[in-house]
């Protein structure tokens, strides 16, 4: 028997869209490239984004930034976070969100996770008595969403406001509802390796007026405000034009062409991730030694990633895991690395975050195994991942019994 390989590349996406490709030659050819450098009865390209993001959404404004961090540290401060306060976040999530709290000067707090890799919500009820903390960085990390009616039901009763990181849930549900319209503002990153592609990017959305004005005027938008596409009237501004400092954060024209076309393809695209994932999926399920997070009927998840864990594995047997699978051609995340490595790092790695004792995340990451799914790949590729996966997962489990 020959041993399986496989030779994909994890990171290659697909190329922009033709569409997007011509409208960001367009926007060259014009040379107005800044959003608010219009030609008379011109709409700018990044306001047409916020329109039709906001549509698709449907929520009722849109705001588009430069990168999904910015977009959440620009949503903190307009929700009213100021610097020392503490705000709340899952324990397992990436370095742009502590790092968006520590951005604004605020005190992170972090909230364990289950074993399906979503909030903790009794922790979360536990930790918003104990902390007294007002708000809740709400990570949906690798698609995961917790049962959003239960969180939405706490942080009620605890007084907390959810804002909603969708980095890796653009166009996941929780019982009908598009994630990022639960909270106070949703957190969207059209950074290359998310659901649509600018290189970087962010998409803000919310259905409060008072908070968009502020968000608007935050992002830099100077007295222009009125140039969005998908934002507050006028009166909204009153306070909000001179109460926020300007921390230059605009989309530009070029971005927002390259992504425009884009809203229309998310939904066909998202079908073809979960294609990929469940084949996946389906194929590593009925291994003895590996648990896949369960997926609640409720939840339209987006599978342009998968994890998988190990539950016990030690940290010699993980790394070897990673190793041999990575041998074998199959790039797999770690998440209890003692060390920072690529986009992946834990907790423990975030310095500027107050220690805190995590017991059941720490079990769970160093178990926890993540691979990203690009639109690249077809159903081939899932059922050679799949076979190395199972073949590791053997080879580890002989190591560990011999
Ligand atoms: C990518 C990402 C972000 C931030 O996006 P950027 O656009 O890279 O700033 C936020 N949260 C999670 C979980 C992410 O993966």
């Amino acid at each position: 028997m020959t041993k399986p390989r496989f030779r994909g590349s994890f990171t290659q996406q697909e190329p922009i869209c033709e569409a997007g490709i011509a409208a960001a030659l367009a926007v060259m050819r014009s040379g107005r490239l800044h959003r608010y450098n219009t030609a008379a009865d011109e709409t700018a390209e990044a306001a047409l984004l916020e329109r039709d993001f906001a549509a698709w959404q449907g929520a009722r404004f849109c705001l588009a930034v430069t990168s999904g961090g910015q977009a959440m540290q620009i949503a903190m401060r307009a929700a009213g976070v100021a610097p020392g306060d503490t705000v709340l976040t899952n324990a397992f999530t990436l370095a742009p969100v502590p790092g968006a709290i520590a951005a604004i000067g605020a005190r992170t707090a972090l909230v364990e996770i289950t074993p399906d890799l979503v909030l903790d919500l009794e922790d979360f009820d536990a930790k918003a008595r104990a902390t007294g903390a007002r708000w809740l960085l709400l990570s949906h990390m690798r698609g995961h969403l917790c049962d959003m009616d239960r969180l939405t039901e706490i942080a009620a009763a605890r007084g907390v406001t959810v804002i909603e990181d969708c980095a890796h849930t653009m166009g996941a549900a929780w019982a009908g509802r598009r994630s990022g319209g639960f909270g106070l503002a949703g957190c969207f990153s059209t950074q290359t390796y998310k659901h649509m592609n600018s290189g970087e990017g962010g998409l803000l959305t919310s259905d409060d007026e008072g908070f968009m004005a502020r968000a608007t005027i935050l992002s830099g938008s100077y007295m222009l405000h009125d140039r969005h596409g998908a934002g507050p009237q006028a009166e909204a501004f009153a306070d909000a034009r001179l109460d926020m400092p300007n921390l230059s954060a605009r989309m530009d024209n070029l971005r927002a062409a390259l992504l425009r076309p884009q809203i229309a393809r998310l939904d066909a695209n998202l079908d073809r991730w979960n294609a990929l994932h469940d084949r996946l999926a389906h194929r590593l399920r009925d291994h003895p030694a590996l648990r896949l997070p369960a997926r609640p009927p409720e939840e339209r998840y987006v599978g342009s990633s998968i994890q998988v864990t190990i539950p016990g594995i030690g940290a010699e047997a993980a790394a070897a895991f990673v190793n041999r699978a990575a041998a074998d051609g199959v790039e797999l995340k770690w998440f209890g690395a003692p060390a920072p490595a690529g986009f992946t790092s834990s907790h423990r790695n975030w310095r500027y975050v107050p220690a805190q004792t995590l017991p059941r995340t720490d079990a769970i990451l160093s178990g926890l195994f993540d691979m990203r799914l690009p639109l690249t790949f077809g159903p081939a590729d899932c059922d050679a991942i799949a076979e190395v996966i199972r073949d590791t997962a053997d080879a580890t489990g002989r190591a560990r019994s011999a």
